[in-house]
C-alpha cells in the first residue's frame, strides 16, 4: 500500500510505493535490448494479463485502436485507506489517485514514431478524453499524463504505452509553473506561454515545428540537450478542452518532433510529460498546457542534485537549428 508523505523542510511531496518493487522488467536498465519475452502483455489477445480495461477506443465496438487499463503495480490506488500523521514533522496522506496504462496501438509497435498519423490522432483523442473523466473524480486535483520510451528512460514494457497519474495534490513542477505564469500576466497582462508560442513563430531561433494551431520549440533556458515543448498557438488551459486544438493538429505536431528527434539522435530513450491546468480550475488566464519532451540523454549528477539547477552542454539554439534542417518523409 502506498502513502504521500510531505518533506517538512520543503513541502515537497513523495510516494512511497513498496509494492512497485515486485513488477517484473521485460527490459533491462543496462542495455537497451529487450529481454527476450516471448509474452507481450499489451498485444491483442493477452488483455487477460492486463486488469480489465477501464475503456476501449472505439467504443462499443469488437475491437480496440487504443486500450486504456489499470496500471498492474500502481503507485497510487484509488480504495487507499489515510495512515494518519502522527506529528506535524511527519505528515502522511493516503495514497489516493489512479495509476492508468494508455496501451497505443493494438500493432506491437515500440514507438508512437511507428504509428500513423491517424493511429496517432486517435491515442491524442484517448488522452484527451480519459483526461476530461477524471476531472468528474472531485477527490483528485491534477491528472499528470507522461510517457517514458526506451529502458533508459524508464519503461519496463516495449509495447508503445503511456501513463496516467491522477492525482489529490498539485505537483511541484505545476505548482512553480502556476505561481510564475501568474507572476507574469500580473505583470504584462499577457499569458506567457501565448508570448512564447508567438515569440518563437517570429523569430524562429529556437523554432522546431509549427502548423496552424500548434508550435513547438526548444525553450530558451533548456535544462537537457534537445528538450523540446510543444504547445498550442491559441490560448487553452486545459489539455482535455478539444474546442480550440484538434487531436489531428496536436499529433501532427507530436509526430514531426519526435520524428525529428528520432532522426537526429538515432531513436533516444526519451521522459514526455503534458503540463495543463488542474482538474476542475476552469479556463485560466495565466496558464496554457504544453507537452515537455525531454531526451534521457544524461543522468542527473551531483551538481544538479544538490542545486536543483541543471547545466546544458547544447544550446537550444543548435538544437533548434539542428531538428528543423531534418526533413521527414511524412512531416
Ligand atoms: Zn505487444
Ligand atoms: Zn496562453
Ligand atoms: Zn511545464
Amino acid at each position: 500500500m502506498s502513502e504521500y508523505r510531505r518533506d517538512p523542510v520543503t513541502d515537497r511531496w513523495v510516494i512511497i510505493a513498496p509494492d512497485r518493487a515486485q513488477r517484473p522488467r521485460e527490459m533491462t536498465f543496462d542495455d537497451e535490448d529487450r529481454l527476450e519475452s516471448e509474452y507481450c502483455p499489451f498485444c491483442p489477445g493477452h488483455e487477460s494479463a492486463t486488469p480489465p480495461s477501464i475503456v476501449d477506443f472505439p467504443k462499443d465496438s469488437d475491437h480496440w485502436d487504443v486500450r486504456i487499463v489499470p496500471n498492474k503495480y500502481p503507485a497510487v490506488r484509488s480504495d487507499a485507506d489515510d495512515p494518519g500523521s502522527p506529528s506535524p514533522l511527519f505528515e502522511r496522506r493516503a495514497g489516493l489517485g489512479t495509476h492508468e496504462v494508455v496501451v497505443e496501438s493494438p500493432r506491437h509497435v515500440v514507438s508512437l514514431t511507428d504509428l500513423e498519423a491517424d493511429q496517432l490522432e486517435r491515442v491524442v483523442g484517448s488522452w484527451r478524453s480519459r483526461l476530461a473523466e477524471l476531472a468528474e473524480d472531485t477527490r483528485l486535483e491534477y491528472a499528470l499524463l507522461f510517457k517514458n520510451q526506451g529502458a533508459r528512460a524508464g519503461a519496463t514494457v516495449e509495447h508503445a504505452h503511456s501513463q496516467l497519474m491522477a492525482l489529490p495534490m498539485v505537483p511541484t513542477f505545476l505548482e512553480a509553473e502556476l505561481q510564475g505564469s501568474r507572476r507574469y500576466f500580473d505583470r504584462h497582462e499577457r499569458c506567457v506561454f501565448c508570448d512564447l508560442a508567438e515569440h518563437n513563430l517570429d523569430s524562429g531561433d529556437r523554432l522546431v515545428y509549427a502548423n496552424d494551431a500548434v508550435v513547438a520549440f526548444a525553450p530558451f533556458a533548456s535544462r537537457f540537450p534537445f528538450e523540446l515543448w510543444v504547445t498550442p498557438r491559441g490560448h487553452a488551459a486545459e489539455f482535455q478542452a478539444t474546442g480550440s486544438t484538434t487531436n489531428a493538429a496536436i499529433a501532427d505536431a507530436l509526430g514531426a518532433v519526435l520524428d525529428r528527434l528520432h532522426q537526429a539522435l538515432d531513436d533516444p530513450p526519451y521522459n514526455m510529460a503534458v503540463h495543463t491546468a488542474p482538474l476542475r480550475a476552469g479556463p485560466l488566464e495565466h496558464f496554457h498546457w504544453h507537452i515537455e519532451i525531454i531526451p534521457a540523454l544524461s543522468n542527473q549528477a551531483g551538481f544538479e542534485w544538490g542545486s536543483g539547477w541543471h547545466i546544458n552542454s547544447t544550446p537550444p539554439e543548435s538544437a533548434a537549428a539542428h531538428l528543423r534542417k531534418i526533413a521527414t518523409d511524412t512531416y
